[in-house]
């Protein structure tokens, strides 16, 4: 807040000297020199009032001078800023589009405007107008990339995957760059959209497209296991499941819930696959998980599939998971507890954690940047 108060009274002051310097227009000679101080001392108040910390006064002051003088331009943005940065985007939003109203705005401030509008719009929440903002300022400026990175954004906050898509290749065409990854994540959630919408055939053919762009894209090999296994092809089921356990170990453990919702092709045959994949290369993770998801159901069972496994934990994180699973009611529930907190997973990127995977971090907004969180806790 201190920052932005400096900024708008040093943003006021350059004000003040531009109404000094050139004291009038034109059409304000005739007025006298009365209009002089109209000009000059509501700025002046506005300064006092900002450096005496009482923003809300200097406010009232300063859009005030903003009406009368263009070159005040400045102020206005600044004060918007300030309304926004405060939460009240509803006044944010009237400076701007008075600011906007105005005829006399320089060109490059009216697009400094167009933005800020459509910013507060998406700090307000107001989603639809925000796009519509944006939009505008980009019939002006079609190269405008925080506007285009903006829209992709509100796109994929409003799971408009395939309109998404559209902007991330416009963001290539400027930025001359290939953003394939992403474009498999759209594509992957384009998928699982159809799939949850029983549109089978664009499913199908998306995942296919995030696979080709990225064959390690896990969302979209989920989509393809779900179609076999409702088309019960449980071969190309297994061969789903041995596919990704070679491309993406990582995060193989997620396709678990995916396999075991189908409980004919896990007692049949998908736990057998998992059986082979964990003899073959036995991860932690992936142990864990399975007898966590076991054990939602039966605690015995996964009881019987841990001594199968063989598996022993060997860092405390990995120890508490497996006493989340078999502490008994009426023990405080300590590490039941802990599980319900843990951070499992973290961005690699702005290095936030999270509890439930997302395949795109919800701080930094990249895909595919988060991480099983592996080893002792910290
Ligand atoms: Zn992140």
């Amino acid at each position: 807040m201190n920052t932005l108060l400096l900024a708008i009274t040093a943003a006021a002051l350059v004000a003040l000297v531009a109404l000094l310097i050139f004291p009038r227009h034109d059409e304000d000679e005739a007025k006298g020199t009365e209009h002089e101080d109209e000009r000059v001392s509501p700025l002046l108040r506005g300064i006092n009032y900002l450096l005496s910390d009482q923003p809300d006064q200097a406010l009232q002051e300063m859009v005030q001078v903003a009406r009368l003088r263009s070159e005040a331009a400045d102020v206005y943005m600044a004060l918007g800023e300030m309304f926004r940065s405060r939460g009240e985007y509803g006044r944010a939003v009237r400076i701007h589009q008075n600011l906007l109203a105005r005829p006399d705005l320089p060109d490059s401030m009216r697009l400094q405007a167009h933005y800020a509008l459509a910013v507060d719009f998406q700090a307000g929440g107001l989603l639809d107008r925000a796009l519509k903002q944006y939009r505008k300022l980009l019939e002006l400026a079609p190269d405008h990339v925080p506007a285009l990175e903006a829209s992709l954004r509100i796109r994929e906050q409003s799971h408009e995957w395939l309109e998404a898509e559209a902007l991330l290749s416009r963001l290539e065409q400027v930025q001359n760059t290939s953003y394939h990854l992403h474009r498999a994540f759209l594509f992957a959630q384009v998928a699982e959209q159809a799939l949850h919408q029983g549109r089978d055939e664009q499913a199908k053919d998306y995942a296919h497209r995030s696979i080709e762009l990225e064959p390690a894209c896990a969302p979209a090999w989920f989509v393809l296991l779900e179609l076999a296994l409702r088309r019960q092809d449980w071969d190309e089921a297994d061969r789903i499941v041995r596919t990704l356990a070679e491309r993406n170990r990582e995060h193989f453990p997620l396709i678990l819930p995916h396999i075991m919702k189908h409980e004919d092709y896990y007692r049949e045959r998908g736990r057998l696959c998992l059986m082979e994949i964990w003899q073959r290369s036995p991860d932690e993770e992936l142990a864990l998980s399975w007898i966590e998801l076991v054990g939602e159901r039966d605690v015995d069972a996964a009881a019987g599939l841990q001594r199968e496994l063989g598996f022993q934990p060997e860092n405390l994180r990995a120890r508490l998971r497996l006493e989340a699973v078999f502490e008994k009611e009426g023990d405080r529930l300590f590490a039941r507890a802990w599980r319900r907190r843990v951070t499992n997973y973290i961005c690699e990127m702005c290095g936030v954690g999270v509890r439930e995977l997302r395949w795109q971090c919800p701080q930094c907004h990249e895909w595919g940047t988060m991480h099983p969180q592996k080893g002792d806790i910290a």
